[in-house]
């Protein structure tokens, strides 16, 4: 196809960059704020200021290209994503926006168009969140969300968050310079890979995000009463792992009550005691994990979920107890740039669908400052996390040409 970004320089930049912390064959390893971190931001920053960016880090060890427009006091048009890694990760998850983003405004700069409004080219620092525990850390950073005690959280060898911003040059008791006025930035747009199988499984080489899901977390105990495997009648039983397993089995209908919907549901641990093979389980503790990009829906599955808790339970002679292990409130993208990207799709002959974001990104807290969109790009089987995950050449510059397209629209040039 005939794009008008440079999808050779493109596809260049994201093998180099994949060099920095390789692993095995096309592994990567770059946690954040960690030496093959900076050398790879140093990079990205090198590739910003030859498109023509002015480039600064700032206090939360995130790397900002800029590009002036006519309008210098018009909030900016952002384009970002992360390049920082799982310890065993890919060397596409987040990148790609990153280069995909300089690589649309590298463009637009080429085909010497002016923007009206400024843009920024944004590599967040910690989206991955392994290293300190929690991720998402430089776009919460400038919307000024990060929670008490985060500096203090330390990595496996000791070392605090504070330390490694410090040793990365970064000074934390400066961050309130390095935060935004929400009225500064008009929209925030990321491409992404899918890190799911739903583009594959249609055959199509790039998706339109509606919205990121909220997780709900949860977390049950059921309580019975051990006894001989071999010698408690079946009706005198109290058994908490039989109990377990129904409302498992009735959660499971529950999240699948409207098939269209994109809410899912999972039970991803469970701890049975005292687990042993002759005795019938006395307690069970497993935890619930409930997504949707409908607040008022995931709220209606919660509600029948602790309803099942509850009558499953008493059939069983079951105490129950549900602790809220807390969530976040799902994110809509904007109406607006959705339509803008289906539009421009057409004009590169491609009719992406439509699709949720089960996972988090730093488009999830961008959309508290602005109107967000973002762009699913293909992966293999949906693996990502490991370095399997694979995205073709050819479908992030069909993502990195639509970006460029929406962006093109979104700046008003
Ligand atoms: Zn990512």
């Amino acid at each position: 196809m005939d794009f008008t970004i440079n999808t050779e320089r493109l596809s260049k930049r994201l093998s180099e960059l994949a060099e920095i912390g390789k692993i095995g064959e096309t592994g990567v390893c770059r946690l954040a704020l960690s030496k093959e971190y900076k050398e790879g931001m140093e990079l990205v920053r090198t590739w910003m200021e030859e498109a023509g960016l002015s480039t600064r880090f700032d206090h939360f060890g995130n790397l900002i290209g800029r590009l002036e427009g006519k309008n210098p006091d018009a909030p900016a048009v952002m384009l970002g994503s992360h390049i920082d890694s799982q310890p065993y990760g890919g060397r596409y998850d987040g990148t790609i926006g990153v280069l995909g983003g300089l690589e649309a405004v590298q463009t637009m700069i080429e085909n010497d168009i002016v923007p009206e409004s400024p843009v920024e080219v944004i590599s967040f620092c910690d989206e991955e969140g392994h290293r300190f525990g929690v991720g998402l850390f430089g776009s919460r950073g400038i919307l000024g969300q990060l929670e008490p005690g985060e500096l203090e959280r330390a990595d496996e060898n000791g070392v605090t968050r504070r330390e490694a911003l410090i040793e990365f040059g970064a000074d934390p008791d400066k961050f309130h310079e390095s935060e935004y006025n929400p009225d500064n930035i008009a929209y925030y747009l990321e491409m992404h890979i899918e890190q799911g199988p739903k583009l594959q499984e249609q055959d199509q080489p790039i998706g339109i995000v509606s919205g990121i899901a909220g997780p709900r977390w949860l977390s049950v105990i059921l309580d019975g009463f051990a006894g001989h495997a071999g010698t408690v009648p079946m009706n005198m039983r109290r058994d908490a792992l039989a109990g377990a397993s129904e409302i498992i089995t009735s959660f499971n209908s529950i999240v699948k009550t409207d098939s269209d919907a994109p809410s899912v549901g999972t039970v991803g641990n469970l701890q049975v005691f005292p687990n042993g093979r002759s005795i019938i389980p006395e307690k069970v503790e497993f935890t619930i994990d409930l997504r949707d990009t409908d607040q008022a829906r995931r709220d209606d599955y919660e509600r029948k979920l602790r309803d099942s808790v509850k009558e499953i339970s008493e059939k069983h002679g079951l105490d129950y107890k549900i602790t809220d292990d807390g969530g976040t409130s799902p994110k809509e993208c904007s109406r607006e740039i959705m339509t803008i990207m289906s539009e421009e799709s057409e004009s590169i002959n491609l009719a992406p669908p439509v699709l949720m974001s089960g996972a988090f990104h730093d488009a999830s807290h961008m959309a508290d400052a602005c109107d967000m969109g973002m762009i699913f790009v293909r992966c293999k089987d949906g693996i990502s996390h490991n370095p399997a995950e694979y995205s073709t050449d050819e479908d992030i510059a069909a993502g990195t040409e639509l970006l460029y397209k929406a962006m093109l629209r979104l700046v008003k040039n």
